[in-house]
């Protein structure tokens, strides 16, 4: 089954679903401000909140029949990078881009979906979206890959973009 056919497939409940999510997204965050956690406690939960939601992922989506001949190269690993997020957000990202010495990719939306209509201010420690950095690990660590992502400029919280950084340590 080809990507598109397996995107062409999603229907009209997974728009309702992810206007749904950004909503419960949203409270959760506010909620944990609110119960004073800092920045960065409320950033380790929301990535492990995306491990969890990986997991989902792999049972709800079709991403491992796409991926049956594995990630084997680093080109594979930004295509799936933006799989996961199309199958995830039913969006694409603006910009995907391997960088560094081959061992960095980064990648970005200008209409993120994760923090869409949401405005934070200046909370500049605060990873909004780091919820898609969780995904990311979990579904590559599936494939072999000893990865760390982060999200390093949040809309959310000012920036004119969502751009996470995708670091590649090696393969298991
Ligand atoms: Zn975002």
């Amino acid at each position: 089954m080809s990507y598109k056919s397996i995107i062409g497939s999603k229907k009209r409940e997974d728009k309702i679903s992810i206007a749904l999510f950004g909503g419960v997204y949203s409270q959760i965050v506010s909620h944990l401000l609110k119960d004073g956690k800092s920045p960065q406690e409320v950033n380790e939960i929301l990535k492990r909140f995306g491990k969890n939601m990986g997991e989902r992922l792999v049972i709800t989506s079709g991403f491992v029949d796409y991926f049956k001949s594995g990630i084997n190269k680093l080109e594979d690993v930004a295509k799936s990078v933006a799989l996961i997020y199309k199958m995830h957000t039913n969006q694409e990202l603006s910009d995907i881009k391997i960088s560094g010495s081959g061992d960095l990719i980064e990648a970005s939306d200008t209409h993120c979906a994760f923090c869409k209509d949401v405005k934070l201010g200046e909370m500049p420690d605060l990873h909004y979206c780091e919820t898609f950095s969780g995904i990311i690990e979990y579904l590559l660590d599936i494939y072999g890959w000893n990865i760390s992502v982060h999200e390093k400029e949040c809309k959310a919280t000012g920036a004119d973009k969502c751009t996470w950084v995708i670091r590649i340590k090696g393969r298991k």
